[in-house]
């Protein structure tokens, strides 16, 4: 699209730049019928052309440049009234200036992987399909490069998915940043929040402003905290999301109450952004699909092509050889040049290239675990950025539940990190300090848990071979191979516009400035924060669904609403759930496919994101999405089997389910007759009524009070306590075989449990049942 002429009305109070809650829609009105969405960007992206003010103009002071429909009007600052926040009316002159995304579905894998083979010399090939290469693949084509994308399992399969999930400019850094005097870690900590304020503006669906409470325990931290946070604010200046406040004790635990009482002096609320991690690489993916890049998942770079340049007679890197991890097929695929963004795999590609690169990556893994929402509060996370342990802890809601972790350790590289024991263990007793006693943290509450590792880098260039960078490093190799590693989820954007301009200029592209400030990913253009409305209207989608698919496709939710089937009740008319207690639905397995979700993997833990919010509900889903793909994949049996299989074992070793339940199963140092081993799990059953898996003092108080025995509550601990082998609270069904198996073996003379346990169940037993007309009941 050319220039164009719009004229705007702005009313009163658009409030300033980047602010966009729900009221600030509200408050917005134009002659476009859609909400407009303010944001401040830089001015120097795009020049700005004429601008005819007349009557009164308005508070454009305030902001930049405004989007709307996916066009971005700048607006010079000369137009400002004596009172900005006095608005009325504007005329404008409007730029188009990013071009509308080409108007096309992506294509096909199949026909994405044609492309890839036919293309006789791509401008730009890019490995890895996480958020720095599918970052790096956009912004490359989106300047007119000619892309390829190709990523060896899928989208956002790495570490992309596995973060803490926020859009942060690193409050933690920007202390670093000040204590030290570092420049470079203001830059970046200033660079951050620039691109955080532009992924909230350019993915509003999948992101929105989060606010964080930094606990008080200690008078002196409350100014130490308070200027750190403020400076956060300034540092971040038009970017800010909101503004810092300082509650006291008594309202901190008004929005916090599970917080711990004790010590708590007050806290200091401010404001980072938060994303759904895998739908963010995807929808940068897809878009970068839509502008023509070839992407392709399951498609592994097995080596390097080089070729040697006639000029200097020296190698360059020419392309790639590339495996179809789904059928095996091998095929070159050639560009001019080469970007290797694999995340922790960043050292295997260097030596691709070069077999005696030195490594510049140190792995380091974090791990997280999922735990109810009601852990923290819907709309406000924690974060202690110096346990007495110099750790950082933090748990934050996200899609309605609480994701707790905390800062990482070293680790080896791997495709599957696999969360042990002990860490979540470490993370439970972590979050047991923060929480009011009247809390039972239960191991069993752990829902979920994931390893991810982070890819830390050492400048190859840099004389302190030791220090590794915050930042990132973009290197490119005497062949001319571009590596772009470490950086932050945050700044995937500003690493892919760095690496691209690097590639431009290596390699003599022919290519514009980026443009992917500003720019829309898929869903994001024509979202607005009352969209789930019309799904419910015209759809007769349930309300949680019908928000749960705008949050997630943003625009594209009406295809998702489209393909719901009928449920034959009377309300809701369409949208079958997947499990009872989560908003996913049926039709988001065929709409998956569209996505270019090839497995039952992909499907539960990154087109729904059932795998990271509860193992056992995914486990669950499973069998029927399996069903779904089967039927639009043309799957026959066995490979139906194959992908139960190995999503079983996915959800069993990367997300938490075999730590969860190896205590259950693991009969290693259990020797027990199948007979018995039944009379047991019997006998526990009796406590464990609601068969979570365990029980704990609430179950042998409740069992006891049936039978009328009365026993004090230390007692009680104490006797749980010597069989709680794990020392987690709770006495899971493992750990109560192997002390009935050591009972039997004789290595254990007694115990009180035991004892206890078979008491109540011969006094339960023993217990007739009322009859009917003795209870009242009946009719
Ligand atoms: C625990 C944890 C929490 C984090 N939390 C945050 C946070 O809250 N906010 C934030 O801003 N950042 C966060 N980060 C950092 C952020 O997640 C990472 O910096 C970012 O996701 C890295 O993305 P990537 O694309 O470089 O790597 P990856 O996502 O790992 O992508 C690399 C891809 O390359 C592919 N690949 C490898 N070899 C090949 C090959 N031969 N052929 C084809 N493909 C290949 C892999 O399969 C993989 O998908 C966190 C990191 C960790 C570990």
């Amino acid at each position: 699209m050319g220039w164009a002429l719009a004229l705007f009305r702005l009313k009163n109070g658009i409030s300033k730049g980047s602010e966009r809650d729900s009221s600030c829609w509200r408050r917005c009105s134009c002659h476009y019928s859609r909400p407009l969405s303010v944001c401040s960007l830089q001015k120097e992206a795009i020049p700005v052309r004429k601008l005819m003010g007349k009557e009164d103009e308005c508070l454009l002071t305030s902001f930049d440049c405004v989007h709307l429909q996916g066009m971005r009007f700048m607006f010079t600052n000369g137009i400002h009234t004596p009172s900005p926040l006095q608005v009325n009316l504007a005329f404008v002159e409007a730029a188009d200036c990013v071009s509308e995304p080409v108007n096309r579905e992506p294509p096909s894998r199949e026909a994405q992987i044609l492309t890839l083979k036919n293309t006789t010399e791509f401008d730009v090939l890019v490995i890895g399909g996480g958020a720095t290469g599918s970052g790096c693949a956009l912004d490359a084509v989106t300047r007119g490069l000619k892309t390829a994308l190709v990523e060896r399992d899928d989208f956002s399969s790495g570490t992309s998915s596995r973060s803490t999930k926020l859009i942060h400019g690193g409050v933690r850094y920007l202390q670093k940043a000040i204590m030290k005097l570092d420049i470079e870690q203001y830059r970046m900590v200033k660079e951050a929040l620039h691109e955080r304020a532009n992924l909230l503006e350019i993915a509003p669906h999948l992101s929105a402003p989060l606010p964080i409470m930094l606990p008080i325990y200690k008078w002196w931290q409350l100014p130490y905290y308070w200027v750190g946070i403020k400076l956060y604010d300034l540092v971040a200046g038009s970017n800010c999301l909101k503004s810092s406040y300082v509650l006291s004790k008594s309202r901190a635990l008004e929005h916090f109450p599970m917080l711990q009482k004790d010590k708590l002096v007050g806290a200091i609320v401010y404001y980072d952004g938060q994303h759904n991690d895998a739908r963010m690489n995807l929808a940068i993916a897809l878009t970068a699909a839509r502008y023509g890049a070839a992407t392709a998942n399951y498609m592994e770079v097995v080596s390097l092509l080089k070729k040697t340049d006639p000029q200097t007679g020296k190698e360059r890197v020419s392309g790639a050889r590339c495996k179809d991890v789904l059928t095996g097929q091998e095929f070159d695929v050639r560009a001019k040049c080469v970007i290797n963004a694999t995340g922790p795999f960043t050292d295997t590609v260097r030596r691709m290239d070069d077999k005696d690169a030195t490594a510049i990556c140190q792995p380091s893994a974090g791990v997280h675990i999922v735990m109810p929402g009601y852990y923290s509060p819907e709309s406000m996370g924690l974060l202690d950025p110096a346990t007495s342990d110099g750790r950082v802890i933090f748990f934050l809601p996200w899609q309605k539940m609480t994701i707790a972790g905390t800062t990482d350790t070293p680790t080896d590289v791997t495709n599957h990190p696999i969360p042990s024991e002990e860490d979540i263990n470490f993370i439970l007793n972590e979050v047991r300090n923060y929480l009011s006693s009247d809390v039972e943290v239960r191991r069993g509450d752990v829902l979920a848990a994931w390893s991810g590792i982070r890819p830390l880098v050492t400048d190859p260039k840099s004389a302190d071979t030791q220090s590794i960078s915050r930042n990132h490093v973009v290197d490119i190799s005497e062949s001319g191979l571009i590596t772009i590693a470490g950086g932050k989820w945050t700044t995937y954007r500003s690493m892919a516009e760095d690496t691209i301009n690097a590639a431009v200029k290596a390699h003599n592209l022919n290519a514009g400035p980026s443009r992917t400030v500003g720019l829309f990913l898929q869903g994001g253009k024509d979202w607005s924060p009352t969209l789930y409305i019309r799904l419910v209207q015209d759809y007769g989608l349930e309300s949680e669904v019908a928000q749960h698919l705008a949050a997630t496709y943003g625009d594209k939710a009406f295809e998702v609403a489209k393909m719901a089937s009928v449920t034959g009740k009377r309300w809701p008319i369409v949208g079958v759930r997947l499990v009872s207690e989560f908003p996913y639905i049926e039709a988001e397995v065929k709409y998956g496919i569209k996505e270019y979700a090839c497995t039952a993997v992909d499907m539960i833990s990154r087109r729904t994101r059932l795998a990271f919010l509860n193992v056992q509900a995914a486990e669950e889903a499973l069998p029927r999405i399996v069903e779904l793909m089967g039927r639009e994949l043309n799957w026959n049996d066995s490979k139906k089997e194959e992908e139960l299989e190995t999503a079983r074992k996915f959800l069993y070793y990367e997300m938490g389910y075999k730590s969860r339940s190896e205590q259950l199963t693991d009969r290693s140092e259990i020797s027990l007759l199948p007979s018995d081993i039944d009379r047991y799990k019997k006998r526990f059953h009796k406590f464990d009524a609601d068969q979570k898996g365990f029980i704990t003092i609430v179950d042998v108080q409740r069992v006891l009070e049936s039978i009328n025995v009365q026993m004090d509550e230390n007692t009680l601990h104490e006797i749980l306590n010597e069989v709680d082998l794990n020392k987690n609270g709770q006495v899971e069904l493992n750990e109560f075989l192997q002390l009935m198996s050591a009972i039997q073996k004789g290595r254990v003379s007694g115990s009180r449990l035991a004892i206890l346990m078979k008491t109540a169940e011969e006094n339960l037993d023993r217990r007739v049942p009322i009859p009917v007309d003795r209870s009242c009941g009946g009719l």
